[in-house]
């Protein structure tokens, strides 16, 4: 299931509450919800509400749009307490990515020490 037509996204149908999630924050054009499987004791993840299927689909009139995602980002980190300590913000691009839902969106992960380099 590619979901490349936001009929059929997942992250389309919570933007439209037809699927619930657990809300952090949300602004006019981007959400942010607890990750269903979080990998760390903070998992949240990041979305614009308007489907972009990931990263490397961005275009420039989207410019202003990613910032948002970035400066919501600070906010949710504020908010779920790990600004101080640091955190994680990653986006997985396409299959060698290990993207498995084709709606963009960026993970928040902290609230412990986390490995680098990634596997
Ligand atoms: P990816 O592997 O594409 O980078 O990340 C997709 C993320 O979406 C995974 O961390 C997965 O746990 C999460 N996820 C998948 N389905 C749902 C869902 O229905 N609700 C929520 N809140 N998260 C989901
Ligand atoms: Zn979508």
């Amino acid at each position: 299931d590619r979901s490349g037509l936001m009929e059929d996204c997942l992250f389309c149908k919570i933007v439209k509450g037809e699927l619930p999630s657990e809300k952090v924050l949300e602004t006019d054009d981007v959400l942010a919800f607890q990750d269903i499987r979080p990998t760390a004791p903070v998992h949240v993840l990041l979305i614009p509400k308007k489907h972009i299927p990931s990263a490397h689909h961005i275009q420039p009139e989207d410019a202003e749009l990613i910032g948002r995602i970035h400066l919501a980002a600070q906010q949710v980190a504020e908010k779920v307490g790990v600004a101080k300590d640091g955190y994680r913000l990653v986006t997985n691009i396409g299959f060698h990515g290990q993207q498995t839902v084709h709606h963009l969106h960026y993970h928040l992960v902290g609230g412990r020490q986390l490995q680098w380099p990634p596997g």
